[in-house]
């Protein structure tokens, strides 16, 4: 094969081969929707093989135009588009059933979007079967992939990488707002922005609400109450994810651990503040159970003490020396890695959330730097980028 055969060969199955935007399906999805989303960034950069975005996405600048998106994208319900997205296809009522035909994507975990056009006042709201999306939520585009190992892990029952797939190819259909479900008239629904609850619906044998004052007057106090009112920019953090996990970390502290009430005190946090400083939804909010479930599990796992009323009750953020010393043998090893790459070493036997874990204490304390390289972040010992070997520390721009 000569070079310029295989330079043909490289651009028609770019290394992105898992990625959503070459897909045939992004390709129609493409020409349905990009005049409807004129004169705006409609796209979200997504991580690839995951629903997870790299950005701030809520704000216009940090998102992209159909041609500039590479791999997995979700999009943003820009100029009057709604989403209708079912996650329990089972459940659905009449009034979705009745809505005209219209662009359907299909999600890899057996629901599916269905996208209209719909001029009028909407808000976002939650059912038992899933959501009206209409404001800053986005859903995932066609093409684009999930790895259900590595993303899903434990909470899906499937295996490998499925796509979402363009399974109506038809013009967006446009309904009035009173053709979509109202939220305020079904008991089990709820608008995100009515969300009422009450700190003593769970029955412990603490008093939630006077735990939540002590965390917020504790040690790290200024930190826990800005997580809780959804400022995760005041927290140190620039995505929701990572600030929502500490957030529960800490909540699995100061509430022992029960995840009931560790459930009631993020309702409480997030009824009261809807929204991040980003202005995204709290995305405890804007996920579903197993969501929630798998954070609450995580969040009670990876915190190994808690708080006793005989304590001052500090609470301590919790990777084990043992894991960060692992991961600093296989960053010595590996010069510049990926966090999947440290998860993968040999020296690393531990879950690619203790990884971030560890790797994020460490870049807080200045012991690791990291450089992104399209779209993956290499981590690598501070000061150490000699030691990388010529070539890739030239790929990474060193
Ligand atoms: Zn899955």
């Amino acid at each position: 094969m000569n070079r310029s055969q295989r330079n043909s060969i490289s651009e028609s199955q770019p290394h992105k081969a898992s990625a959503g935007s070459g897909n045939d399906d992004f390709q129609r999805f493409r020409d349905r929707l990009e005049s409807v989303t004129e004169g705006t960034h409609p796209l979200v950069d997504i991580e690839n093989g995951t629903k997870e975005s790299y950005q701030q996405h809520q704000y216009e600048e940090n998102r992209l135009t159909w041609s500039e998106v590479e791999g997995n994208c979700a999009i943003m319900p820009v100029n009057n588009l709604a989403f209708v997205d079912v996650d329990e296809p089972d459940e659905v009522p009449d009034v979705i059933r009745a809505l005209p035909e219209t662009l359907r994507v299909d999600s890899p975990h057996g629901g599916y979007h269905l996208y209209f056009r719909c001029n009028g006042e909407l808000e976002n709201s939650k059912f038992d079967w899933g959501e009206v999306r209409v404001d800053t939520w986005y859903v995932m585009a066609p093409g684009s992939v999930i790895d259900h190992d590595g993303y899903c892990g434990d909470d899906c029952s499937h295996s490998g990488e499925s796509r979402y797939e363009l399974s109506q190819d038809r013009e967006p259909a446009r309904i009035t707002p009173e053709q979509l479900p109202d939220p305020t008239a079904s008991e089990t629904a709820q608008s995100v922005q009515q969300e009422e609850v009450e700190f003593d619906s769970v029955d412990v044998d603490f008093h939630i609400k006077s735990r939540i004052e002590k965390a917020k007057n504790a040690k790290h106090g200024e930190q826990f109450t800005a997580l809780w009112e959804g400022r995760y920019r005041d927290a140190g953090y620039s995505d929701r994810s990572t600030a929502e996990a500490d957030l529960l970390c800490r909540l699995a502290f100061w509430l022992e651990k029960d995840e009931k009430a560790m459930a009631c005190a993020m309702d409480i946090a997030c009824s009261e503040h809807p929204r991040t400083d980003g202005m995204s939804p709290r995305k405890w909010l804007e996920r579903d159970g197993v969501y929630r479930e798998t954070s609450l599990k995580s969040a009670t796992a990876t915190v190994d003490n808690e708080y006793s009323g005989s304590t001052s009750g500090t609470y301590r953020p919790t990777v084990s020396k043992l894991t960060k010393d692992a991961v600093f043998e296989a960053l010595m090893d590996l010069k510049a890695a990926t966090s999947t790459e440290i998860a993968e070493h040999d020296a690393t036997d531990r879950s690619k959330r203790q990884i971030q874990n560890a790797l994020k204490e460490y870049d807080e304390q200045d012991v690791i730097d990291w450089t992104k390289d399209g779209r993956q972040v290499y981590y690598y010992i501070a000061d150490c980028e000699e030691f990388i070997p010529d070539g890739q520390r030239a790929e990474l721009g060193l």
